[in-house]
């Protein structure tokens, strides 16, 4: 028989009654095996029920730290792994998003009624076209913002969603760095799983890296490259394309497949009238 280790404790006292839960296997079957109750603090308690609980105790404690750990991990994508070209849009919120004009009024009510379907669990992609400094990065990181704050404080981490905002130009000059320097952490593998792998990803101011990459052939079949796979990896998924150039320049310039899978669903915020508000800020 099993001896049940008790603690030396000289005013351990046995109690009469036993604890009848905890069984042991003989011959295939189930065999309840009697666990003598002690007193502690005045009340017969079973000693392997306590050891028990305790254990399970831990179990949930280290399973919560766990899943607050990944919560955390998935908040922090966006502002750990997303390529930035101006440190300014990390401010940038809805709130402080100044609308004056009929056209930013009507624009930015426009995002916050695609935010509201995004809130409920709705797939959609955005394409948000108009000139530089029109507020298209402003509005995009913006809801990213909001996307990643709602989801903060889900119990499962399974359903914490995570967010990432890329500057096409920025993430085209990584890869092509990394190409002559093949052991940066930003390949051009790496980007792409990020950029698949991500719920909601915002790829700001496509067409502008052309200038990064000059009229390089090598240089643009890579870019070419790099859109498909991610393109083709987020079907499914929401997707937010700004950009400054006119739809026609930007058919001559990526394959079709690219654009009709970052413009699925055809969800457009046009700015046609509204200059670059950041020059319009300038105290002159
Ligand atoms: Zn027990």
């Amino acid at each position: 028989m099993e001896q049940l280790k008790m603690p030396k404790d000289p005013t351990l006292t046995f109690h009469s009654d036993q604890c009848m839960k905890h069984t042991y296997r003989k011959n295939g079957q189930d065999v309840v095996k009697p666990i003598q109750k002690i007193v502690l603090d005045g009340k017969a308690v079973c000693p392997r029920c306590q050891v028990e609980a305790q254990t399970k105790e831990l179990q949930q404690f280290e399973s919560d730290r766990a899943d607050r750990i990944e919560k955390l991990r998935k908040y922090n994508v966006l502002y750990k792994d997303s390529l930035i070209s101006d440190d300014t849009i990390l401010t940038a919120t809805f709130g402080n998003y100044t609308a004056t004009a009929p056209e930013e009024i009507e624009n930015k009510k426009q995002m916050f009624g695609y935010w509201e379907r995004l809130k409920k669990g709705e797939q959609l992609n955005i394409i948000l076209q108009g000139s530089p400094g029109a507020g298209k990065s402003h509005l995009c990181y913006s809801l990213l913002q909001e996307l990643n704050n709602y989801d903060r404080d889900v119990e499962n981490p399974n359903d914490k969603k995570t967010c990432l905002f890329i500057n096409v130009e920025e993430l085209m000059r990584k890869i092509k760095h990394s190409f002559k320097f093949p052991d940066v952490k930003y390949t051009e593998d790496y980007l792409i799983e990020l950029m698949i792998g991500v719920d909601y990803l915002v790829l700001d101011d496509l067409g502008a890296e052309t200038g990064a990459i000059d009229t390089d052939k090598q240089a643009s079949n890579f870019v070419q490259r790099v859109l498909y796979a991610v393109a083709n990896g987020r079907q499914g998924k929401s997707t937010f394309t700004t950009f400054n150039l006119a739809g026609d320049t930007l058919k001559k310039m990526y394959d079709g497949k690219v654009l009709s899978r970052l413009m699925a669903g055809k969800n457009f915020v046009v700015f046609k009238e509204t200059t670059d508000k950041r020059i319009e800020n300038l105290p002159f």
